[in-house]
């Protein structure tokens, strides 16, 4: 995966480059993802923030509140309300951009369905994408090089 993603929020007011392939991609379909969004799951390409280049706007950070207790933050274009990606943990080397803001969302499917549990019981997941009741090991999902580029970005 070399290709290039763009993406923006709703107005246009925010736009962004991805500079290469995501780590991973996340469909969500827990509560909390359901309830931020207004829909049925999220779909969250894992991505290193400095391969998230920002070509114009000013996102703005929302504080989530978790179950975990963990920060979640979502970054919004500041005029429209659009979520951009999130940052989880107070990792903020490592973001999870919003699939449905890329001018081409069709290019990220996503690797992994997590949180099922609480799937939606109308929405049918393919067979050949691994699905978890609830988290899951990376270990055993990712390939190599993605667990590389997470270990790297950890420190
Ligand atoms: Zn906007
Ligand atoms: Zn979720």
């Amino acid at each position: 995966m070399s290709d290039v993603f763009n993406g923006g929020c709703a107005c246009g007011a925010v736009r962004y480059r991805m500079l290469s392939g995501p780590m991973f991609v996340h469909c969500c379909h827990c509560k909390d993802c359901q309830r931020q969004t207004g829909t049925a799951f999220v779909l969250n390409a894992m991505i290193e923030s400095d391969r998230v280049e920002l070509l114009s706007g000013e996102p703005r950070p929302f504080t989530m509140p978790t179950d975990s207790g963990r920060p979640h933050r979502v970054f919004r274009c500041a005029e429209c309300g659009t979520a951009v990606w999130s940052e989880y943990g107070g990792l903020t080397q490592l973001r999870f951009v919003r699939v449905g803001s890329l001018d081409e969302p069709a290019a990220l499917p996503p690797d992994v369905h997590i949180y099922t549990r609480s799937k939606l019981p109308w929405v049918t997941l393919p067979e050949q994408v691994p699905a978890f009741e609830a988290y899951y090991s990376s270990r055993d999902v990712w390939p190599a090089a993605s667990l590389e580029r997470r270990k790297a970005v950890m420190g």
